[in-house]
């Protein structure tokens, strides 16, 4: 236990965590040159196409130093807001933190994002500043740095990830400052329940052979393979078939000991059993119920989206690779959702867009998995008649609400001073309401207020694209609002087709509305007749456009019934067989139609 250390690396995304993770892993002979590679800990082919880390990588490592052998526990974490529920978790499994800041960049959001998450979990925080290869004399990050942290400059250590110049003395630095592992809990408890051995459970994998893995962090006694465990919360008993290290391979081992992290094999195939922040006790102490350890808060999702199985995927493939995913991502929440013209689907809750990106990139990779998707939705509280409900589905929004309240979000812009006209000048776009001020270095922190739904409208390319790149900021949910939304419907051939049917602010109505009719005007086959595609508010029609009669181009096939199912067999052909035909009123809207509008 005295000689444990574990730690991760914090920083704003691209500051070069997983680079500084590389250096350690050589450093430490954990990974052997000839395997190694660029930014090893992102093992997904997404984070590797990407450039971006998305899950949090645990790796076991062993150092010696001054004689001493250390085991060093560390986890590389992702620095993208929506990922902060992945952060959160790993700094409950460890007693440190390297926070790392790029001296080309300075500062930046996530920077403080991430270092206030780590304070409020009590970590032990060390500074290091990095790429000091491109800059070799980084002043202004060092002492930005320095005055975030309360330290004196010459307590900030550089490094550069890339040459691995500094690094040893970094890691040195860690194992230093960074205490032995803690112990939970300090005696309240009476005697026995203190000595039964508790382990945390920060994160879970699905594999093939093994059946679920449930990461652990062990805070007192040991856990062994092959003796029975019990999960508190979903009271599931498993004999462990293995139990092991991450190096950062899966490396198996007789038991975990008190202040480690490793993983166990529970042999359970069905995901409801290992659910993240659950205490993990051994077997034999049923009946004595020990306190579990605090566990996890879990995070909101804020924005929704449903997907329907399309092409040769079937409902249940899209919901058992959802299941699947929801292990090694415990920020998703999946409710059962249907739609008239798309059939079954699956609402997902996600932490943010780039959250939907990469989920949805994963179902299409990891599980070859073909889909449609809504538009985003968010949760709005609808008041109509005298009583409020919390309304999801654009669909279930009245047509005419008595009141309607939309959640806000906190946003922390930090910007270049040269950039702040610019940044305050997004106030005429969006509903972005400034509040406190304040300089950092050669930064300004503006603290806001944001509506969600503007947040997903964008927020995020226009504030970068104002400021030439230098902007960067971090958000949390921050209450609800009063707000004047309406929900809008699209009309083809004088039907509504449900999923594009969305809930607008009162002021885009209009624009939104004309947008989407021109958008599938273009997007829409011609038919055989004239037909009208409409925008709809409040029961007015605020847009319309006319998609004329085709052209007889697909070659003649007259206009009686038969000849419909030819002519769809034909353009069937045509979309090369693979696409399934939606039937929205009289017109047909195929799934890419549907992709294309859509899309953001
Ligand atoms: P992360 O998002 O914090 O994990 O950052 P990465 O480790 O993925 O690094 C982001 C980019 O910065 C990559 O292109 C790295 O090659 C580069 N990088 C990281 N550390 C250094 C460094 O010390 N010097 C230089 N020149 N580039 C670096
Ligand atoms: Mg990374």
């Amino acid at each position: 236990m005295e000689h444990i250390r574990n730690f991760v690396i914090i920083a704003h995304i691209d500051h070069g965590k997983s680079t500084l993770a590389d250096r350690l892993l050589e450093l430490t002979h954990t990974v052997d040159a000839r395997h190694m590679r660029a930014q090893y800990l992102d093992q997904l082919d997404l984070e590797r196409e990407r450039g971006i880390t998305i899950k949090m990588a645990p790796v076991r490592m062993e150092y010696s130093l001054d004689g001493q052998k250390y085991v060093l526990n560390l986890i590389d974490t992702p620095g993208h807001s929506d990922f902060s529920y992945e952060v959160s978790r790993a700094l409950t499994a460890v007693e440190g933190a390297i926070l790392l800041v790029d001296a080309t960049k300075g500062v930046q959001a996530q920077t403080l994002a991430k270092l206030r998450a780590a304070r409020n979990s009590g970590l032990t925080i060390i500074g290091a500043v990095n790429k000091i290869d491109l800059v070799p004399d980084p002043e202004k990050a060092i002492q930005a740095l320095a005055d975030l942290l309360g330290a004196r400059k010459e307590e900030i250590f550089k490094v550069s990830a890339k040459t691995g110049e500094g690094v040893p003395e970094l890691l040195a630095e860690v194992i230093r400052k960074v205490p032995p592992p803690r112990i939970h809990p300090i005696g309240e408890y009476g005697k026995t329940e203190i000595s039964v051995p508790r382990a945390l459970i920060f994160d879970s994998l699905y594999d093939d052979h093994k059946g679920i893995l449930a990461y652990i962090r062990v805070f007192r006694g040991a856990i062994r393979a092959g003796e029975t465990v019990r999960l508190m919360a979903t009271d599931a008993e498993c004999k462990l078939k293995e139990v092991g290290y991450f190096i950062p391979k899966l490396i198996a081992t007789d038991e975990i000991r008190q202040g480690e992290m490793g993983y166990l094999a529970t042999g359970f195939k069905e995901p409801a059993l290992v659910k993240i922040g659950d205490t993990v006790i051994p077997g034999d102490f049923h009946g004595t119920n020990p306190p579990p350890l605090p566990g996890y808060r879990e995070p909101a999702p804020v924005v929704f989206i449903s997907f329907y199985p399309d092409g040769a995927t079937k409902f249940a493939d899209l919901e058992r690779a959802l299941e699947r995913l929801r292990l090694t991502d415990a920020a998703l929440n999946v409710e059962p959702d249907a739609n008239e013209a798309l059939g079954r689907g699956l609402k997902v809750g996600f932490l943010g867009q780039l959250h939907f990106e990469i989920t949805s990139s994963r179902l299409e990779r990891e599980f070859n998995l073909q889909f449609l998707t809504s538009f985003p939705s968010i949760a709005y509280r609808v008041k109509e008649n005298n009583t409020t409900r919390i309304i999801k589905e654009p669909h279930e929004f009245p047509a005419s609400p008595d009141e309607v309240w939309e959640p806000m979000i906190a946003i922390e812009i930090l910007v270049p001073t040269q950039y702040l006209q610019k940044v305050l000048s997004l106030t005429n776009v969006f509903e972005l309401s400034v509040g406190h001020m304040k300089t950092l270095g050669d930064n300004l922190l503006i603290e806001g207020r944001l509506p969600l739904s503007e947040l997903i409208r964008d927020f995020d390319d226009q504030l970068k694209s104002v400021s030439a790149g230098f902007a960067s900021f971090s958000y949390e949910l921050a209450g609800e609002e009063k707000t004047e939304a309406e929900k809008l419907e699209i009309l083809v051939a004088g039907e509504a087709v449900p999923a594009l049917t969305r809930i607008v602010r009162k002021n885009e109505l209009e624009r939104e509305a004309r947008v989407t009719v021109e958008r599938l005007k273009t997007l829409l086959p011609a038919q055989q007749f004239t037909q009208a595609i409409q925008a709809q508010a409040q029961g007015r029609i605020i847009a319309r456009e006319t998609i004329a009669a085709m052209k007889k181009q697909l070659g003649d096939f007259g206009k009686n019934g038969g000849d419909r199912t030819r002519k769809m067999k034909l353009w069937k052909k045509q979309q090369r067989g693979k696409a399934r035909l939606k039937e929205a009123g009289k017109v047909i809207i195929s799934p890419e139609v549907f992709r294309e509008i859509l899309k953001k």
